[in-house]
């Protein structure tokens, strides 16, 4: 990317960003983590769900996310340099294609996983804006995550884990070069996804490592501000907001004024998308060394997450579905 293209970056958002912590710190090897900083952007996930949506022209994405030429040449670079696009030449004069990569396509299932948080516990009270055709058993179907051994719905109380041969910790350097919107509508803009509306949770970086630290047992301010080495005004706020979305309870323990954050069932839930987008990483991002292993509790067998069609019970690709929007666009 250009020098031009890094300052214009620069100069998109309207607030400061808060400050990331400038020495590398040590950081569990996590899967999700990696993933995060390439899919979380918000720009960038709007690429890729559109890519999904059968959009491939610059035009298109163009029109379709009301994106400045910029950012969207930016983000489109990003997209290829990570292997989850690649352009040629199209058949439309002077046109390229963006088409999905085995690695993009893959993702599918991340996005699929967050729709179906989204659509469970964040369309207040409406239909979902999406309705999915799986056409290999030609019904409307909702994406359900299972395990891949026993095929049953899965929680997150009902995995365990272990360190598996990529586990340890490291220091982690922030690659993401992106600033990200403050402005979490930005998700939203243009259609409403349960997708988006799940990523607006899980969207942030910070609000992304508390929950991954919860998932680990980590429940306390004290204890959270340690791990993550977080000041304590964004860790408040972060926690906050957390609440506030219905993600975790604040418990009183110990007698005084001192609070741990507990998983609300939502909470519980949001854990399928996490490890969908997990095992996504571990795939494509870790050389096959997962720094975690899973266990499925129910039939005892290494847990890999798999999401299929509510009807049918098969896997879901995205060269299987249609859908119907129950909104209008364009
Ligand atoms: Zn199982
Ligand atoms: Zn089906």
């Amino acid at each position: 990317m250009s020098s031009t293209a890094i300052r214009k970056n620069k100069a998109e958002g309207a607030a400061q960003p808060e400050p990331e912590t400038s020495r590398p710190r040590p950081e569990r090897h996590c899967s999700v983590r990696k993933t995060v900083e390439i899919v979380l952007d918000s720009w960038t996930f709007l690429v890729v769900r559109e890519a999904f949506f059968g959009v491939r022209r610059f035009d298109k994405f163009q029109s379709r996310l009301g994106v400045p030429r910029q950012t969207l040449s930016s983000r489109l670079a990003m997209l290829a340099e990570n292997g989850i696009l690649f352009s040629r030449k199209g058949v439309v004069p002077r046109g390229h294609e963006y088409l999905l990569t085995e690695k993009g396509k893959d993702l599918f299932s991340t996005m699929l996983s967050l729709m179906e948080f989204g659509d469970k516990w964040l369309t207040g009270g409406e239909p979902p804006p999406l309705t999915l055709i799986h056409k290999t058993c030609g019904h409307v179907c909702h994406p359900t995550t299972v395990c891949a051994q026993c095929h049953e719905p899965v929680g997150a109380r009902e995995v365990s884990f272990r360190d598996g041969p990529g586990a340890g910790f490291s220091a982690f350097e922030v690659k993401n070069r992106f600033r990200r919107s403050s402005d979490t509508t930005l998700l939203q803009r243009v259609r409403p996804c349960s997708v988006a509306r799940s990523l607006q949770i899980i969207g942030d970086r910070w609000s992304f490592l508390i929950l991954r630290e919860g998932w680990f047992g980590v429940r306390r301010f004290d204890e959270m501000m340690e791990k993550l080495g977080i000041s304590s005004n964004i860790l408040a706020d972060r926690l906050s907001r957390l609440v506030e979305a219905g993600v975790f309870r604040k418990e009183r323990y110990g007698g005084g004024d001192r609070f741990e954050y507990r998983f609300t069932d939502m909470g519980h839930d949001l854990y399928k998308p996490m490890i969908v987008m997990m095992r996504w990483g571990d795939r494509w991002l870790s050389e096959g060394r997962s720094p975690l292993r899973l266990r499925h509790r129910n039939c005892g067998q290494d847990f890999e997450p798999q999401v299929v069609c509510s009807h049918c019970c098969g896997e879901i690709a995205a060269r299987d579905t249609d859908y119907e929007l129950t909104y209008q666009i364009d």
